[in-house]
């Protein structure tokens, strides 16, 4: 009897701070465990706006959020692992793929048939953690599955590459190093502060995907938006040079090979930029991205999210839950947050705003998008900005 009460309260305890879900995963367990960290993941939300160490802003779709809750859950199958390995593999995943399952065409074609998340092709390196089958980590097939990937990170007796290469596990006093530097064992890479710039969105994703989800990230929270009429350049025809575009390059503030999620299109400061699309805007703002909107759109019966980034404060004309046209003079171009000089930072975002993006340039050519001529489908009271523009 008194034995019964106090599970009751050990129960209750559990329910108190976590939702259901989480509970129910920690009625499975031992009970003694539900009172410390719980790795039970929960529902998983639609995106996660994070922060780095550094200060840049992050967005994580649901794509990015599953493959981190394989890897929680991997995690907390295996002895030893616990809330501190899965951390450390979550830096190691946002480090090298931010967390994107990608093929490598370019050294092995055979990648591209298994479900990925894009295409990274100057590297010989495969997924979520970006593992070489040159080196050892696993076969091609192997290494195109997230759960595989997890399992040869973590390492181990029972892992599947033991005892070379090296999981975390197999790395003596892992426990002792700080996450960056553990994930960098892992990785053999030689950029540390690169790993440890991704602490807090690990963090960040820990506390969402194993708490209670609350709705996280920007919702336009309006329901369905019309097909469009037709897909515009963002830009006005011969305004502007392609200078940069999706994929790796050399991060031009840390010197560092990351992966760029979007296409830049430099252009004069003030240079009008049109939506791509009918949508409704979802994002309006200016803060660590400098300025940034971000619109919905159904392209062909598709959701899919057109992000624009470095505006002035100044040079924004839309704001969140707005209806705009294809075309609409929505902006104007800046050189706000992390920016070297003025350029329109464009990315789109098939399946919505949050979810993996694709090569924006590409992706407009591919639909048909037509010039903008700047004249047509501008909402009144936008062009009374023009001209005065830094
Ligand atoms: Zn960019």
């Amino acid at each position: 009897m008194a034995k019964k009460l106090l599970v009751l309260l050990l129960v209750l305890f559990c329910i108190g701070p976590s939702t259901a879900l989480v509970s129910l995963g920690a009625f499975a367990g031992p009970l003694g465990f539900c009172v410390t960290d719980s790795l039970t993941v929960g529902p998983i939300p639609d995106s996660l706006t994070a922060t780095t160490a550094d200060g840049t802003p992050v967005v994580l779709g649901k794509q990015q959020l599953t493959h981190a809750a394989t890897i929680i859950t991997t995690g907390a199958g295996i002895p030893g692992v616990g809330e501190a390995g899965v951390r450390i593999a979550l830096v190691a995943a946002l480090t090298e793929s931010r967390l994107l399952m990608l093929s490598n065409t370019g050294a092995y074609p055979e990648s591209a048939g298994f479900p990925n998340d894009g295409d990274a092709s100057d590297h010989d390196s495969l997924g979520l953690f970006q593992m070489r089958p040159a080196a050892g980590w696993g076969t091609v097939a192997e290494l195109m599955n997230p759960a595989y990937q997890a399992k040869a990170f973590y390492g181990g007796k029972d892992g599947p590459n033991y005892p070379s290469p090296r999981g975390l596990l197999d790395i003596p006093g892992w426990q002792q190093m700080d996450p960056g530097s553990a994930a960098q064992a892992v990785e053999v890479s030689a950029f540390p502060e690169r790993y440890r710039n991704w602490q807090p969105v690990a963090d960040a994703i820990l506390t969402a995907l194993t708490k209670p989800a609350s709705g996280g990230g920007h919702n336009s929270g309006g329901g369905e938006v019309p097909e469009t009429s037709r897909v515009v350049f963002p830009l006005p025809a011969g305004s502007y040079n392609a200078t940069d575009s999706f994929g790796w390059r050399t991060d031009p503030f840390t010197g560092e090979s990351e992966f760029h999620s979007g296409s830049d299109l430099a252009a004069p400061d003030g240079t009008p930029i049109y939506a791509v699309a009918d949508g409704r805007v979802a994002v309006a703002e200016f803060g660590g991205w400098g300025g940034l909107v971000i619109i919905e759109h159904t392209v062909k019966g598709a959701r899919v999210a057109s992000y624009y980034v470095h505006m002035w404060r100044d040079g924004i004309y839309v704001t969140a839950g707005e209806t705009v046209a294809a075309g609409q003079h929505i902006a104007d171009v800046g050189s706000s947050g992390r920016s070297t000089g003025p350029h329109l930072h464009l990315e789109i975002h098939p399946g919505g705003q949050g979810q993996p993006p694709v090569n924006a340039v590409e992706w407009l050519t591919q639909h048909g998008a037509v010039p903008s001529d700047g004249t047509s489908m501008t909402a009144p009271g936008c062009r009374a900005n023009l001209g005065g523009q830094r």
